[in-house]
């Protein structure tokens, strides 16, 4: 793709309890092209009956696995597997190797995030946005 005019191809590396939500909710656009990795068949159990995109059973930490899954062509690319030195390590490899224009990686660890983001790579940390939402919910019930 990498066309602007049709939907995204996006690659989503890890099938866990997040990834797994992201790419049922992101194919439930059929404008969208999604594939998900991971290295446990069994993961893919956690996406819906709805999920309409692809799967690949292998290491994404393999430049291979990354061939394979099409990466020249990705919008997109979100790691999200439970491992902050691979979510980083493949975030790194998509864009500046392959140039995928938009690179996301989920950070376990909030205090990483500053190093990444000076090498141009998103980060989300669920940590941190949980943090936020609870300390939001419990000064709203304070007043
Ligand atoms: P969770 O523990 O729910 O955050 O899920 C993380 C997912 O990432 C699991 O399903 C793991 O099997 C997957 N995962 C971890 N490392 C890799 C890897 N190198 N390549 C592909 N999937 C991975």
């Amino acid at each position: 793709m990498r066309d602007g005019k049709s939907g995204k191809y996006i690659i989503i590396i890890g099938c866990g309890r997040l990834g797994a939500f992201l790419a049922s909710s992101l194919s439930e656009s059929k404008q969208n092209s999604v594939v998900v990795i991971d290295k446990k068949e069994e993961a893919f159990d956690r996406l819906g009956s709805s999920y309409s995109g692809f799967t690949i059973i292998a290491d994404a930490s393999e430049i291979e696995t990354l061939r394979n899954a099409k990466i020249q062509k990705a919008d997109v690319l979100v790691a999200t597997t439970n491992h902050d030195n691979t979510n980083i390590m493949i975030a790194q490899i998509a864009k500046g190797f392959f140039n995928v224009p938009k690179v996301i990686a989920r950070l376990t660890e909030p205090a990483k995030e500053k190093v990444y983001s000076e090498l141009g790579i998103d980060t989300i940390s669920p940590t941190a946005l949980s943090a936020m939402e609870f300390y939001r919910i419990i000064m709203e019930n304070g007043e």
